[in-house]
């Protein structure tokens, strides 16, 4: 091991130097039984059973990742706020006179990052001052050849260099910034920095269509704000089920400034003073823009070719179903490499990974069978398995069955008109290929949907072997499966 780190740390600074390279004396290089780089979802796996092992983690932003500090908790929070707003908006249709009279944006904001903040702290504290075993690196990680990694310090102080028998990459994605956007100068937010703004914007422009630029559509029309969605495809949630996204679009079409099919050319102006010009000529004036156009794995920033460690074109590093990397001792997880970039995607891969370090004779494979996904907007909307699209060009022989919330009683009871649960089987055998929900709940509703393919409940069998409890929602989905002409 000594010899490799000798041969590659030579080569590194060859590169960093020119031809001169700089002898390193490989006693100072701290060496670890493990190095995670990422503390989001590679923070949790490190538990008891790593206690007998010498671990470090790097990283180079805010303890935690970013589902808790600018994902998915963060967001839902504030969407449970702006679920409330709409709520009073809305009461008027039950016989409740009620009106929003002012939203504090300063408080649910702090509300938020008072309940978050705390938590990542407490996450970095547990870490650095009470865990024996392990080191924190507070720097960005590149590697320098195999199982060898330099650490620029977040705080200007130097470099570290460190080797590990193994290595686990959690270092997930960033905000994907169109060219236009970058090079304009303009000042813009992203999901990293829009929740933490001073004030609620007046106008906002939201650059993308996937679901982060739906939900913080959701969050700032509600609170308020007058909201533009610039989406460079013709419907909202392109990766959905064909009759969730285009009922979704026609949905945000009626409430919000939706441009489709349109692309941001370039941007000036100042902060609180912006304009915003599109591909069809036109010019939008807005306070704020957020740019929520995908997002880029952090894979390039790392120097993984120094490691040997291959990626996907789309710069993903590819791992097998062990989550190995194509350089021995070195495992990746979450997006970084997952085609999901999805918490608990991340959170099942730490699992698996966290297991495997550990038995490398008894390596456990992940199961990315029945991937879920949801996306807290206004209404909701949730999926599982196939969309029809897939299932057309799998030449599966296949039923489909579309049952709205508002035949079912409880869709009476909150006046629903729009929602809508669509289920894919089978034909003959039943099997449940994909079910979309887009309406209130959506996110639990599709749950037994999500057990029933996990375990390989029959449509019928579901529909009919259990109870359903009268008049509740989940109807939508018995009557769904009901209706499958199967
Ligand atoms: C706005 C938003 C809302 C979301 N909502 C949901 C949701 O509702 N449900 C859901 O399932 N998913 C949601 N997601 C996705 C989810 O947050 C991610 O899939 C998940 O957090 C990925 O975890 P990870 O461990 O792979 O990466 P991360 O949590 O991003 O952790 C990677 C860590 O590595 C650090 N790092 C990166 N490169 C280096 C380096 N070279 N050196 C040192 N440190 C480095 C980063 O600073 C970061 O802390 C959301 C994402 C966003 C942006």
């Amino acid at each position: 091991m000594a010899a490799v780190v000798s041969v590659i740390t030579q080569d590194y600074q060859t590169s960093l130097h020119g031809d001169e390279p700089s002898p390193i004396n490989l006693d100072a290089v701290p060496h670890h039984d493990l190095v995670v780089i990422g503390t989001g979802s590679g923070n949790t796996f490190v538990d008891e059973r790593y206690a007998g092992l010498d671990v470090a983690f790097v990283e180079h932003g805010v303890f935690g990742g970013t589902c808790l500090n600018v994902g998915c908790i963060p967001t839902k929070m504030y969407v449970y706020a702006a679920d409330v707003a709409e709520a009073v908006r809305r009461a008027a249709t039950y016989g409740i006179d009620a009106s929003l009279d002012k939203v504090r944006w300063a408080d649910i904001r702090d509300r938020v990052f008072g309940r978050i903040d705390p938590i990542a702290e407490g996450g970095k504290e547990y870490r650095v001052e009470r865990s024996p075993n392990v080191t924190v690196y507070f720097g960005h990680a590149a590697f320098t050849g195999p199982r060898a990694l330099r650490v620029e310090r977040t705080d200007g102080s130097g470099a570290d260099e460190l080797t590990a028998d193994q290595v686990v990459v959690a270092a997930g994605g960033r905000p994907m910034i169109p060219a236009a956007i970058a090079e304009s100068g303009v000042p813009y937010e992203t999901s990293d920095t829009i929740m933490r703004l001073s004030e609620l914007p007046r106008r906002l422009a939201i650059v993308g269509g996937g679901f982060i630029a739906a939900e913080f559509a959701h969050v700032f029309s509600a609170l308020g704000t007058q909201v533009t969605v610039i989406a460079r495809g013709s419907r909202m949630l392109r990766s959905h089920d064909e009759t969730i996204s285009a009922a979704y679009t026609d949905l945000i079409a009626g409430r919000l400034d939706l441009r489709t099919s349109t692309q941001v050319t370039g941007v000036s102006g100042t902060a609180g003073d912006l304009r915003v010009t599109l591909d069809d000529g036109e010019t939008i004036e807005v306070d704020t823009l957020l740019v929520a156009a995908g997002r880029v794995p952090n894979g390039d920033r790392m120097n993984l070719g120094a490691a040997g460690i291959g990626t996907h074109s789309d710069g993903r590093i590819e791992v097998d179903q062990y989550q190995r990397t194509s350089a021995e001792g070195v495992w990746a997880l979450g997006d970084v490499s997952s085609p999901w970039a999805l918490k608990h995607v991340a959170n099942h891969e730490a699992k698996i990974v966290g297991h495997n370090v550990l038995h490398p004779d008894d390596l456990r494979e992940t199961n990315h069978r029945y991937i879920p996904s949801a996306v807290f907007t206004d209404p909701q909307v949730a999926s599982v398995g196939k969309t029809e699209e897939q299932v057309r060009m799998l030449g599966l022989d296949y039923t489909v069955k579309v049952q709205r919330f508002g035949d079912v009683a409880f869709g009476w009871a909150m006046e629903d008109t729009t929602g809508l649960c669509k289920i894919l089987a089978e034909k003959g055998t039943g099997r449940l290929l994909g079910a979309h929900i887009m309406g209130p709940q959506a996110s639990t509703l599709i749950q037994p949907l999500i057990q029933a393919m996990s375990f390989g409940l029959h449509a019928r069998e579901m529909a009919t072997g259990q109870y359903w409890i009268h008049p509740a929602l989940p109807e939508v989905v018995e009557n769904a499966l009901l209706g499958l002409d199967l």
